[in-house]
Formats: C-alpha cells, sequence, structure tokens
C-alpha cells in the first residue's frame, strides 16, 4: 500500500473533522429551587459531551414543559425563557447524533405528554439518554407490532415507546421492567411531572453519578456538572441500577446483575479532566496514561508538547517521566464551533490551520515529541505534523497516549465503518509515512489497563481489541466489515 493510496481513504469526516461523540444528561429533583437554572448550568458543564441540540424538560407536579432546539446550550436557552420555566424536577440534554441523524425531531430530552396508556390517563413522561443500544432493530420491530408509530430516527425513542407500553401500576414499575428488555449502553435520566429517575445500563458503559446538595438530589453524566451546580459527589449509580427520587426520598434498585463496562475511551478522551469517575480522576488518569507511554516508547527530544486539549495530561505524564521539558507548540481557538463551520473545500483544506497556529518561536530547529491521545480515522496527523515541520521543527516523534483504534464503537462513539479506520486498514509503518513524522508510537493493551488502573475485564475497549461486550445487531456488524 502506498501512501498516496492511504490518503485516498483518510477524507475528512462528513460533517466535521472529528469523529462524534456521546452526549451528556442531567437531572435534578428540587422542590422550591431553580430546577430550571441549575439544569442549565449542569448541561453548560457538560457541553463538551455533545454540541449538536439542547434540551431541558421541567416537571411541576402536574405537567412537564420542554425546551428543545438545534445548538450550544448558551444558544438554545435565553434568560427569558429560563425565568419563566418553574417547577420541582428538571431532566436536561445536549446531543450529538450516534443514531439518528442531525435533525430537532432527534433532540432530547424526549416527552409523552396526553399518553392514553399512561398509568393516569395524561400523565406526562420525558427522558434523556446517553449511549446506544445494539438491539434497537428487534424492539422497534416488536413494537411497531403492537401499534407503536415512531416521529424520530432515535434509538432514545425507542426506550421511552417500550417504557409506555410496558405495563405496570407507576412509571418505577414501568422502567423496572422495560430496563431488562434493552442492550447496549444507556445511562438514562427519566422525570415525570413530580418525579426523578435515572438508570444505567448493566455494563455501566457511559457514566452516570448521583449528587447531593443538602436534602436535594442531582444526577449527571459526570461529577464535573455536579461541582458546577454546588452538588457534592455521593457515588456512581451501578451498572444495573435504578434510582427513583421523589418527596419522600430516594430508593434503589437493582434490576440486572452488574457486569461492569465502563467504556475505556472515557478516560482517554470524552470526560472532562476534572471529572471524578468511578473514584478515578480523568485528569490523573491522562497524567498515567502519559507517563506509561513514556516508559514503553522513549524518545530522543528536546520538547515534550501535546495537541491540545485532551493530550495535555498526557503530555505533562510523558514529560515527568521522561524528563524532557514540556512545552506549548500550538495554540488551539476554542472559538471555533462545530456548528458554524460547513464542511466546504475551504475547511478540508484550511480545518487545521483554523483550529491550531503553531508558536514558532518555541519549536524552531527543536525535537519534539508530539502527544495525542488517539489516531482514529487519521484526519488530523497528517497536516499536524506538516504544520509543525513548516513551523521549524527539525523532528517530529508521534506518541500516541491509546492503542490503534480498530474496531466501530456501537455503544455511543459515532467513529464510522472499520473501512474508515486508519489503523484497521494499514501497518504501523504505513500509518508512519502517511502521518509524515519521524517516528510513531502507539501505547499497548497492557499498558493502557496499567494506566487506567481498574480491576481486570472491568473495562470495555472494543473499538480497540473488538471484544463487544454484548451480542451486537446484525446491522451494526456490518459497519465492522472492511
Ligand atoms: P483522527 O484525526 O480521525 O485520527 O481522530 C483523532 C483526533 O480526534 C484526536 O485529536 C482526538 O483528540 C479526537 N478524538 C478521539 N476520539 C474522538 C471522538 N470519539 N470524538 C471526537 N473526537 C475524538
Amino acid at each position: 500500500m502506498t501512501v498516496s493510496n492511504i490518503s485516498a481513504f483518510a477524507q475528512p469526516y462528513e460533517t466535521d473533522d472529528r469523529p462524534r461523540e456521546a452526549c451528556g444528561v442531567f437531572g435534578i429533583f428540587a422542590p422550591g429551587e431553580d430546577v430550571a437554572r441549575a439544569t442549565y448550568f449542569g448541561l453548560y458543564s457538560l457541553q463538551h459531551r455533545g454540541q449538536e441540540s439542547a434540551g431541558i424538560a421541567v416537571g411541576d407536579g402536574k405537567a412537564i414543559r420542554v425546551l428543545r432546539e438545534m445548538g450550544l446550550v448558551s444558544q438554545v436557552f435565553s434568560e427569558a425563557q429560563l425565568e419563566d420555566l418553574h417547577g420541582i424536577v428538571a431532566i436536561g440534554h445536549c446531543r450529538y447524533s450516534t443514531t439518528g441523524s442531525s435533525q430537532l425531531c432527534n433532540a432530547q430530552p424526549m416527552v409523552i405528554v396526553d399518553d392514553p396508556g399512561a398509568p393516569q390517563e395524561g400523565e406526562p413522561f420525558t427522558l434523556a439518554h446517553n449511549g446506544n443500544l445494539v438491539n434497537v432493530a428487534e424492539l422497534q420491530e416488536s413494537l411497531e407490532a403492537s401499534g407503536a408509530k415512531f416521529m424520530s430516527t432515535s434509538d432514545s425513542e425507542v426506550i421511552i415507546q417500550l417504557i409506555k407500553r410496558t405495563s405496570g401500576r407507576s412509571w418505577h414499575e414501568r422502567i423496572a421492567r422495560a430496563l431488562p428488555r434493552l442492550s447496549g449502553a444507556f445511562s438514562l435520566v427519566l422525570a415525570s411531572a413530580n418525579e426523578l429517575f435515572a438508570a444505567r445500563d448493566p455494563w455501566g458503559i457511559r457514566p452516570l453519578c448521583l449528587g447531593r446538595i443538602g436534602e436535594r438530589w442531582v444526577v449527571a453524566s459526570e461529577s464535573c456538572a455536579l461541582d458546577t451546580v454546588g452538588a457534592t459527589l455521593e457515588r456512581e449509580i451501578a451498572p444495573g441500577e435504578l434510582i427513583r427520587i421523589n418527596e419522600d426520598g430516594i430508593t434503589s434498585l437493582m434490576y440486572a446483575e452488574p457486569v461492569p463496562k465502563l467504556c475505556s475511551f472515557e478516560f482517554i478522551y470524552f470526560a472532562r479532566p476534572d471529572s471524578v469517575i468511578d473514584g478515578l480522576s480523568v485528569h490523573s488518569v491522562r497524567v498515567a496514561l502519559g507517563r506509561q507511554l513514556a516508559t514503553e516508547h522513549p524518545a530522543d527530544a528536546d520538547m515534550v508538547m501535546p495537541v491540545p486539549d485532551s493530550a495535555i495530561p498526557m503530555a505533562v505524564g510523558y514529560a515527568r517521566q521522561s524528563g524532557i521539558p514540556y512545552g506549548d507548540g500550538l495554540v488551539k481557538n476554542r472559538y471555533i464551533g462545530r456548528t458554524f463551520i460547513s464542511p466546504t473545500q475551504f475547511q478540508r483544506d484550511r480545518g487545521i490551520q483554523l483550529k491550531f497556529n503553531p508558536l514558532t518561536a518555541e519549536l524552531e530547529g527543536k525535537r519534539l515529541v508530539v502527544i495525542e491521545d488517539s489516531l482514529v480515522r487519521g484526519t488530523t496527523s497528517r497536516p499536524l505534523v506538516a504544520l509543525l515541520r513548516k513551523a521549524g521543527a527539525r523532528e517530529v516523534h508521534l506518541r500516541i497516549a491509546s492503542p490503534p483504534y480498530r474496531h466501530p464503537c456501537h455503544l455511543g462513539m459515532d467513529t464510522g465503518r472499520r473501512s474508515e479506520l486508519i489503523a484497521a486498514q494499514h501497518t504501523l509503518d504505513e500509518i508512519l509515512q502517511f502521518t509524515g513524522a519521524d517516528s510513531l508510537k502507539f501505547l499497548s493493551l497492557e499498558g493502557l489497563a496499567t494506566a487506567i488502573g481498574r480491576p481486570a475485564g472491568t473495562s470495555c475497549r472494543a473499538c480497540l481489541d473488538g471484544k463487544y461486550p454484548m451480542p451486537v445487531q446484525e446491522e451494526l456488524q456490518e459497519l465492522s466489515v472492511d
């Protein structure tokens, strides 16, 4: 395989230059408090998990009102709208599409209003989902056979329809009976007009945590959202757990046996570094990944620099372990929103320079170790190496703080087909040639496990080793074909 052949497949993404990520969810039960505003701030700190659409649903004891729009949290909600949203319970969602296309009908929270099948007629219900189901086709088929009509293309609607059509004396009972039929990744926040629920799939693929502000309860995808609203982190919602929060307090039900398989990419890329997941500081894990990378793949160089932002703590770790000084070689423009850049030829040509500007004075004449958190389709690395060389770098040694990404994720990361993943199609030597770097090394699978430090077998790394935690439906398996 020649270098030019590789570049033919390493095209920028259809609508963006990065793989897409999962979503952020938030929920609060706090009578007498401004639950809408708390949810707004919670979503603000989860914005990194999804920038396509945002929504808040508020229950006031009788009804549920929802605000949903395409765009960033700061663009979707106005002060006047928030001012007007009163209630005792609220849930929120920020979305990047995984299944379901990029349209308002797929925005969340999803609602059922005036549902004749509800436990009490007309009682509203709402749901926000992070993750991706792997048995959606079979569920949708059986729901349609029983008369369900789908309004969106999202797997989250399958969940809400399933709950709606499951019998039970209360929402709690219906949810508890519906959840065991779902397979795949789901971290859910749900609400009726006067109760909050939160549930996590038996594998605990996506994070979900419980926090407390005095007597009030909050749930969020990541603990950074709890910090923002002044809540303390109480604990993780356990894999296979369903929580119910209402005026009587909080109750927990294990609806399934837990088989923990937390997504490794939450530590590598998704989560904010100031979050704590399952007792582990994301920042500290990233520093450890950098240290491990330095141990496995040393380099003879003058400066260690990150590709900002996610690789910054990894570069810190590499520098500490290797003794090579840390330096910043790129400034990232943080105001380039995904929402307003259209995938024009201009963007394809200039994409990397719109995002990163080199600090020439830092780079001139230097032998660099450049730390990147991951290589997925190979879109970033080649123009980046060229940019650094143009800015005067003498040598560029690429070090990737995760193992080669070879299998599509079916559980919440939209990284595309196997044929689009550079490490699935090419040898490491071919990838090195393609990037134009002087050397290229990846962290080992064992090194990843050591740096994350979770008990053996409790992490999902299907994108790296192809071992999915559960059977995956046929349509999704096709993505795994070359
Ligand atoms: P690529 O340029 O296609 O090789 O993708 C790797 C780059 O995308 C790295 O800079 C990562 O920080 C970033 N990245 C890794 N995983 C994801 C993801 N799931 N969503 C968005 N960006 C990602």
